[in-house]
């Protein structure tokens, strides 16, 4: 068989958990929560099972998921969808993304991925016989940062999508207004659509706010955003998410989704949905992480580790130079099988593999699994 993605092996994360597992190391490598969810939660999708709602769901997700999804991005975001034609539940953000991308690009179509770059984005636009342009984020006094006049020279007749992620994994940084507004006019007048990825909307900190794509109208009109209920509520096992978009773009979407998944987990579905009735969880989750990312990061002080901004998302992103020449993928094996502390190398989130002396642990852990990695990390 000749392989439709050549340049493709198994993910990193897959690869840094197994490591950590066999080394018998604290896993800050891939990104979920080691802590459980809220048991109300858990008893939401009972009920829903012991009412029987185990059949098929609509094909674009339960109704009463679409409402609640509509809903708080009305009320967070001041954009209301059409939760019949606007809005679709997804198997995970990963297969929205997709599916998002394989609906929309045609081959020879450019998009333009940011790197360091989310690690689905690039296959699926392979194979859609997309051409991944890349255009590489600059760091700074205040950190990674979107070089948007690199992004606007990227632009050609050829370019369909422009893939952003905010707050941005693995860097964790997030995109202000002005970052919206220079989006907006590269855009203006063209037939470019947006793919945005928002998995960490929740996860924002230091009073500032999650600049959603669609706060912006002149963006919302051309963008699929995407979400995940694994992030906000910690059940990354359960696998679902959803994509809003206008609904000449989301019925595109649907031809693709219907005979990809068809559809997603039903109890699930209703469970969510109830429990989204109350907002606090996810109105709370910026405090809750931040005081992890604090925590952790006072922690990092005490090892000659070089701490980079963290302004989102549930990773920190940290420079070994003090400790180390290895390469990142060297460093982040050694790290994990001899001081055992799994971490995740930031080269393989650039197509090329550049190497910046980097790599990202996930603070979405324990108090006590935190300060069991830290204690180990200031050893070196
Ligand atoms: N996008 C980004 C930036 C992510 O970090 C992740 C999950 N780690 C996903 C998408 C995938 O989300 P899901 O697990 O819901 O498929
Ligand atoms: N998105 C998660 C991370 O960045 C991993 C998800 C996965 O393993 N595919 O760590």
């Amino acid at each position: 068989l000749t392989s439709r993605l050549p340049a493709v092996g198994t993910t990193v994360f897959t690869r840094m958990s197994a490591l950590a597992a066999q080394a018998g190391a604290v896993n800050l490598g891939q990104g979920f929560p080691d802590f459980g969810c809220e048991r109300s939660l858990i008893g939401a999708v009972n009920a829903a099972m012991e009412a029987d709602f185990n059949q098929y769901p609509m094909m674009s997700g339960a109704p009463v998921l679409r409402h609640a999804i509509g809903a708080k991005i009305a009320a967070l975001y001041g954009h209301q969808y059409d939760v019949d034609s606007e809005i679709t539940v997804t198997a995970g953000a990963t297969q929205a993304l997709t599916t998002a991308i394989l609906c929309s690009v045609h081959p020879g179509d450019e998009v333009i991925v940011i790197e360091p770059v989310y690690d689905s984005y690039v296959p699926a636009i392979t194979l859609a016989g997309g051409v991944a342009v890349a255009v590489e984020m600059e760091v700074g006094a205040k950190g990674y940062a979107v070089p948007w006049t690199k992004v606007a020279a990227a632009v050609n007749g050829k370019t369909r999508m422009i893939v952003i992620n905010t707050p941005h994994n693995p860097t964790s940084s997030v995109l202000r207004a002005a970052d919206m507004q220079a989006l907006a006019d590269i855009v203006r007048g063209t037939n470019v659509l947006i793919l945005s990825d928002e998995v960490y909307e929740h996860m924002v900190y230091d009073g500032q706010r999650h600049e959603s794509v669609s706060r912006h109208p002149e963006l919302a009109a051309r963008a699929f955003v995407v979400s995940s209920f694994g992030k906000t509520y910690h059940v990354t096992g359960w696998k679902i998410g959803y994509v809003a978009a206008p609904a000449a773009l989301m019925a595109e979407f649907r031809k693709v989704h219907q005979y990809n998944v068809f559809s997603v987990n039903t109890p699930m579905q209703h469970g969510i949905a109830s429990y989204m009735a109350d907002p606090k969880p996810y109105l709370e989750l910026p405090a809750f992480y931040q005081r992890k990312r604090d925590l952790f990061r006072d922690g990092l002080k005490n090892t000659r580790f070089e701490l980079l901004p963290a302004d989102g998302t549930y990773f920190q992103c940290v420079r070994y130079d003090r400790v180390s020449s290895r390469t990142e993928a060297e460093f982040a094996e050694w790290l994990t099988t001899e001081i055992k502390v799994a971490a995740i190398p930031v080269s393989a989130f650039y197509q090329q593999g550049k190497e910046s002396g980097v790599v990202r642990f996930c603070f979405a852990k324990k108090d006590e699994t935190l300060a069991l990695a830290l204690e180990r990390l200031a050893t070196v």
